[in-house]
C-alpha cells in the first residue's frame, strides 16, 4: 500500500497569505468602493527592462531555427551565464568564486527549499525568527523539523534565534556549544521580512561560529543588489572563512524584475567540505539528476543584467523599490512608529502601535486606512506585534499610503 510523507500532514495550514486574502476579500464584498492600496506584496510591478526583453526576442529567434536551436542545456547552466556571474558579482569585487563553484537554477525558493536533499536527516537547524517561511516548511517536509506546536508556533526540532528590538532584529549566534549547537544554520541579508542587513563584523561572528562547531551556513542573499551602504557586505564570501561553511543563494527575482521568468544560483565553492564530502559535488550530483536546466532564453535574459546597458536599467529598478520604501521609513517614522530596514532593503518593518497584535493592526490598516500589509507574527514568534509593509508598490500608492497612515489617528 502506498504511503504518504507524513511529515506534511504536521505542517500548519498556509495561514498567512490566505488569511491576509480573505480577510481583504471579505472588506471588498462590505465596502465595493473602498480605494484599497496594497503594501504588503513581496513581488516586484515594474515590467522587464528593455535589456533584458531584447534578450529574450535573440533567444526566441535563435530557438526558430534549426542551426541555432538548442535542446537540453548544461544542467549546472550555460558557461556563458556562469561566467559573466563569477566575473561581476564575484571576482571584480575581490571574491574569489569561480564559474563551476556556481549552478544556475529557476528560483532561490526551489533552490532554499531542495538544498535540504544534499544534508542528513538527523542535523539540527537553526533558523532566525522571524524567517521566511520556506527554511522551516522544507525542514518539516524532510522531517528535519520535529512537531509543531500550534500554542507556541514552533517546531520541537528547530533552533529559532530570536531577532528582537535588542539585537535590533539582526539575530545573535546562539549560546550553544558542542552537541547542542546548531549543524545547519539559515540566514538571509537584507532580511525577509525585517528589512535588516549584517554589518560585516555580525557576519564573522556567524562564520566563526560556523567554523567552530562545523556548521553550515545557509545564506539566502536574495536582496543582496539592494545595500547600497558600502559597509554592508553583499556577500558572505566577503567575510574570511565562509568559503569552508557557507552556502549563498542569489536570484534575479527582486533586482531584474524575474519573478515571473525565473533564474537564480546557487555557489557552493569547491572548498566546502563537509565530512571530506564536497557539497559542490553532491548539489551537481543533484542538479544532474533532479533538474535538466534554467531556459535558454531566460538564461540569456539574465546575462543580458551583465551588460553596462543591463546593469544601469536593473540598478534603475532596484533604485525605485528603494525610495518607496525610504518614502515608507521615513514617513511611519515621522507618524511615530518605530521602524526597521526600508534602507538597504525594499522591506519596511514596524512595531503595531498602541500595544496591538499584528493581526489587529492589520484590520486596523485594512478597515481605517484601507491599506493591505502583512502581519509580522505570520513570519514566526518573535514577529507578534511587528507587521512588514514592502516598497514594491507603485510610486503614487506608496505615497498615499503613506499620506494616509500620517493621518491616521492611531498614535
Ligand atoms: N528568499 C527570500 C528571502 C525571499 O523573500 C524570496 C521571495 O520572496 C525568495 C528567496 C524567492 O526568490 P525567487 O523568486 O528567486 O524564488
Amino acid at each position: 500500500m502506498a504511503k504518504i510523507n507524513e511529515n506534511f500532514l504536521k505542517l500548519p495550514g498556509s495561514y498567512l497569505f490566505s488569511e491576509v486574502a480573505k480577510r481583504r476579500r471579505a472588506y471588498v464584498e462590505a465596502h465595493p468602493d473602498a480605494d484599497i492600496i496594497s503594501l504588503g506584496i513581496g513581488d516586484v510591478t515594474l515590467p522587464l527592462t528593455p535589456s533584458v526583453i531584447g534578450a529574450l526576442h535573440k533567444g526566441v529567434d535563435e530557438m526558430s531555427r534549426a542551426e541555432t536551436f538548442r535542446g537540453y542545456g548544461p544542467e549546472q547552466g550555460y558557461a556563458f551565464l556562469r561566467e559573466s556571474i563569477a566575473r561581476c558579482d564575484y571576482v571584480e569585487k575581490g571574491i574569489s568564486i569561480e564559474p563551476d563553484d556556481i549552478f544556475i537554477g529557476d528560483g532561490a525558493k526551489s533552490d532554499t527549499g531542495n538544498i535540504g536533499d544534499i544534508f542528513g536527516l538527523d542535523n539540527k537547524v537553526a533558523v532566525c525568527d522571524p524567517v521566511y517561511p520556506v527554511y522551516i516548511d522544507t525542514n518539516a517536509m524532510a522531517g528535519r523539523a520535529g512537531n509543531y506546536d500550534a500554542a507556541t508556533g514552533k517546531w520541537d526540532r528547530l533552533i529559532y534565534v530570536p531577532g528582537n528590538e535588542d539585537n535590533d532584529f539582526v539575530p545573535d549566534v546562539p549560546d550553544l556549544r558542542g552537541d547542542d549547537a546548531p549543524d545547519l544554520i539559515y540566514l538571509c541579508f537584507p532580511n525577509n521580512p525585517t528589512g535588516t542587513v549584517a554589518t560585516r563584523s555580525q557576519l564573522k561572528s556567524w562564520v566563526d561560529y560556523a567554523l567552530e562547531n562545523d556548521a553550515v551556513i545557509l545564506f539566502d542573499a536574495a536582496y543582496e543588489a539592494y545595500i547600497t551602504d558600502p559597509e554592508i557586505p553583499h556577500s558572505i564570501y566577503e567575510i574570511p572563512g565562509a568559503e569552508l561553511c557557507a552556502i549563498e543563494f542569489r536570484s534575479f527575482s527582486k533586482n531584474a524584475g524575474f519573478t515571473g521568468l525565473r533564474c537564480s544560483y546557487t555557489v557552493i565553492p569547491k572548498t566546502l567540505k563537509v565530512g571530506g564530502v564536497s557539497l559542490n559535488s553532491l548539489w551537481n550530483r543533484r542538479h544532474n539528476t533532479k533538474f535538466n536546466g534554467t531556459p535558454y532564453i531566460v538564461q540569456l535574459a539574465a546575462d543580458s543584467v551583465y551588460s553596462a546597458e543591463g546593469s544601469a536599467e536593473t540598478e534603475g529598478l532596484v533604485r525605485y523599490y528603494l525610495k518607496n520604501a525610504d518614502i515608507i521609513r521615513r514617513g511611519l517614522s515621522e507618524a511615530g512608529y518605530r521602524v526597521w530596514g526600508g534602507v538597504n532593503s525594499p522591506y519596511v518593518w514596524l512595531k503595531t502601535s498602541s500595544g496591538m497584535s499584528s493581526w489587529e493592526f492589520f484590520d486596523y490598516l485594512l478597515k481605517e486606512l484601507n491599506i493591505v500589509g502583512t502581519p509580522g507574527s505570520g513570519f514566526g514568534p518573535s514577529g507578534a506585534g511587528y507587521f512588514r509593509l514592502t516598497g514594491f508598490g507603485s510610486r503614487e500608492n506608496t505615497l498615499r499610503a503613506v499620506d494616509r497612515i500620517k493621518k491616521g489617528k492611531l498614535l
